[in-house]
C-alpha cells in the first residue's frame, strides 16, 4: 500500500509519535512518502533575520505567506536546511531509509510562478504584488518516486517546487501531498496537524466533522478558515485526482487512521449502496 503523510508546519505536531509509527508502518511493507511544512519556523527563522513574515489574503479569502525574494530564502533555510535533513536524520535513527528531497531535486514538484499576486489590504482595497516566489504544482515527477520507493527508500519531502523558467518557488505543503498522491495513485493521504479535524467550530476540539463524502465537500469549505482551507482544497484534488481517502487528523497516525480524525471519502459507503 502506498500512503503519502503531510506533517504539518505548525507548533504542536507529535513528530517523535509519527517516526515511530512510519517506522513501524515500512517494516510491515508500507510505501510511505512524507511531505512536511515549515511555517512555524519560515516565521521564527524570519522575525529573527528582521524580516517578519508578511500574509496575504487573496480576494477568494485565501491566506498566504508573501514569498519576496528574501523570505524565499529563509523559507529555503528552514525546510530543505532544518526540517527535512532533522526528519531525515529521526527517521534514519528509527533504522528507516529516508530520503530527503527538496521539490527541486531531480525536477520533482514542477510549479508555475503566479506572476501576479493580488492582496486584500484591511481597508479592502486590492493590491498588485509582482515579487512574489510562490507557485501552483502543475507536475510531479512520478517515476522518479517510484524509483526511490522501489528501491526501500522513504522519500521525505520538503514543498520548494521549481518554476518553468529555474527558479525556486514556495509551495503549498498540503496541495504538494495532493499531487503527489495523485501521481502515486495512493491509497490514502493522511494529513497530519495540529487540530483533531475539521471542527464546525475551530475553537470547540468537540465539534468534529468524522466523514465526509466526496460529494458533501464543497458544503463543508464554509467551516474552513486560514489554511484548513488548503487541505480541504488538496483533499479535493487528490479525490479529484483517483485517492480514495483523504484523513486529516493529528497526534497519532494510527488513530487517525482507525477514525479520531475526519476521513473523506471518494465513494462513501452511503453512495456505493445507491449506486
Ligand atoms: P499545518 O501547519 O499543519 O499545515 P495550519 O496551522 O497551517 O497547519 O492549519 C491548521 C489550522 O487551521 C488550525 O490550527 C486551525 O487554527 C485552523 N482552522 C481554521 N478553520 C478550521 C476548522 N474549521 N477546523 C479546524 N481547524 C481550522
Amino acid at each position: 500500500m502506498t500512503l503519502v503523510i503531510k506533517i504539518g508546519g505548525a507548533a504542536g505536531i507529535a513528530t517523535s509519535t509519527l517516526v515511530q509509527e512510519i517506522a513501524h508502518y515500512t517494516t510491515d511493507g508500507e510505501r510511505i512518502v512524507l511531505v512536511h511544512g515549515g511555517s512555524d519556523l519560515t516565521n521564527t527563522l524570519s522575525q529573527q533575520l528582521g524580516h517578519p513574515a508578511r500574509m496575504i489574503t487573496s480576494p477568494n479569502g485565501m491566506v498566504s505567506r508573501y514569498t519576496d525574494g528574501e523570505t524565499l530564502s529563509i523559507y529555503a533555510m528552514a525546510v530543505a536546511g532544518q526540517i527535512n535533513t532533522e526528519l531525515v536524520a529521526l527517521l534514519q535513527q528509527h533504522k528507516v531509509n529516508a530520503l530527503g528531497l527538496a521539490g527541486v531535486d531531480g525536477g520533482l514538484l514542477l510549479a508555475r510562478r503566479k506572476a501576479i499576486v493580488r492582496s486584500v489590504t484591511p481597508e479592502g482595497r486590492v493590491q498588485v504584488l509582482r515579487d512574489d516566489y510562490t507557485g501552483q504544482i502543475e507536475q510531479v515527477n512520478g517515476p522518479l518516486l517510484r524509483l526511490l520507493l522501489g528501491a526501500s527508500y522513504t522519500p521525505v519531502i520538503a514543498p520548494l517546487a521549481l518554476s518553468y523558467e529555474g527558479e525556486r518557488l514556495n509551495v503549498d505543503g498540503d496541495r504538494v501531498a495532493a499531487a503527489i498522491a495523485v501521481a502515486l495513485q495512493a491509497e490514502a493521504l493522511i494529513i497530519m496537524t495540529n487540530v483533531p479535524g475539521l471542527l464546525t467550530d475551530p475553537k470547540d476540539s468537540n465539534t468534529l466533522v468524522s466523514h465526509i463524502a466526496a460529494h458533501e465537500l464543497h458544503d463543508y469549505m464554509g467551516y474552513a478558515h486560514g489554511r484548513m482551507r488548503k487541505k480541504l482544497l488538496g483533499a479535493q484534488e487528490a479525490l479529484n485526482g483517483g485517492v480514495e481517502r483523504v484523513y486529516i487528523g493529528s497526534t497519532s497516525l494510527h488513530h487517525v487512521l482507525n477514525g479520531t480524525g475526519t476521513l473523506i471519502e471518494r465513494r462513501s459507503l452511503c453512495s456505493q449502496l445507491s449506486s
